[in-house]
């Protein structure tokens, strides 16, 4: 393949993130911290974030997990709850200690069992955040087990969003992490905005079952058909400012995963060159940057990051694990996506 030329562009952001805590926080912050100038940090921990105090000491330990030197800006979600308190909310968005609200419908993924029990509990929570102008990002599927897993996603669409965003016209809406030709439509009908994430561009559902079933392709939602992956490359490479980059990068601890198939994958150390691979292929490099770092500020009335980056043409191998340590201790592993693959791509 003929050599391309460099790619120089503004730092991208981060949208929508899993950073953990503890032990796993402290060894993979920095995968996102050198790469990206923020990121959307998901409140989905053991003990979500539910509260102006937790949010404060949950960026603390963030931040704490940060080499001084680098510059980065974690934003900070409030998880909804059928009970979540309107001052609360108010005042944490108002103090800029919440950036935005995250809704999960109850049990749709990992640790969202607090989540929404019935969304029309919270509408007054929307009118409120329609009101003073606060992001509502969006777990897009329903949790009815009745529903194919397959189709959540599209049901969702149907029975919650169309509504929410017919009584609310004025909320900004992010329906995260989008995975069927079916929302990337309803997302420009509508013109709200939604995140794509990395391996919803390179996997359909076929990855799952590929050797046998394969736990390190399963997150949620999960990918669906082929022809719902091909829309998504197209949403995202078209330069469409109602589209923009969120990882949704989602560690577990390998035995975890082996052992409880955990929905998440891991694609923090190689999100942008994974992101670029796709661009390349569709000839849209430039298109890349309106992506990863120019309609998610326009979105949330931010300015582009002003630290430029270099991306070189350059291929390299990815590992296959990232090891995490307690101190001097190896204490277990986290498989990167792409284990093992050739990528094109290097951050400078
Ligand atoms: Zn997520």
């Amino acid at each position: 393949m003929k050599s391309l030329e460099n790619l120089i562009i503004h730092k991208p952001d981060d949208w929508h993130l899993h950073l953990r805590e503890g032990i796993i926080l402290k060894n993979i912050v920095r995968y996102t911290s050198e790469y990206f100038g923020r990121a959307i940090v998901m409140p989905n921990t053991k003990d979500p974030i539910t509260s102006i105090k937790k949010a404060i000491l949950y960026k603390k330990e963030i931040l704490d997990a940060i080499s001084t030197d680098t510059k980065f800006e974690p934003l900070m979600t409030i998880y909804l709850t059928d009970v979540t308190s309107k001052d609360e909310l108010k005042k944490g968005y108002e103090d800029k200690v919440f950036f935005a609200a995250k809704l999960y419908p109850a049990n749709a993924t990992t640790n969202s069992a607090y989540g929404v029990k019935d969304i029309k509990n919270i509408y007054q929570i929307f009118e409120t955040m329609e009101s003073i102008g606060m992001p509502l990002l969006i777990h897009g599927e329903v949790t009815d087990p009745q529903v194919d897993i397959f189709d959540r996603e599209a049901v969702f669409i149907d029975r919650e969003l169309t509504p929410i965003i017919k009584n609310f016209p004025k909320l900004k809406v992010v329906l995260e992490h989008i995975t069927t030709s079916f929302a990337v439509d309803f997302v420009q009908e509508n013109n709200i905005h939604a995140t794509i994430t990395p391996h919803h561009l390179h996997i359909n559902r076929n990855a799952m079952f590929f050797g046998g079933l394969n736990s390190d392709f399963y997150c949620l939602p999960v990918a669906k058909r082929e022809f719902n992956r091909i829309s998504l490359i197209k949403a995202a490479t078209s330069g469409n400012e109602n589209f923009f980059l969120g990882t949704d990068s989602a560690p577990h601890m390998r035995e975890w995963k082996a052992f409880c198939g955990c929905a998440g994958i891991f694609n923090a150390p190689v999100a942008i060159p994974s992101y670029l691979q796709v661009f390349q292929e569709a000839n849209s490099l430039d298109k890349f940057e309106a992506f990863a770092s120019l309609n998610g500020p326009k979105f949330y009335n931010l300015e582009p990051n002003q630290e430029k980056i270099t991306l070189v043409y350059d291929s390299f191998k990815v590992d296959d694990c990232i090891e995490i340590f307690d101190s001097e201790n190896v204490v277990g592993k986290i498989k990167t996506f792409h284990a093992g693959e050739r990528l094109n791509w290097r951050i400078l």
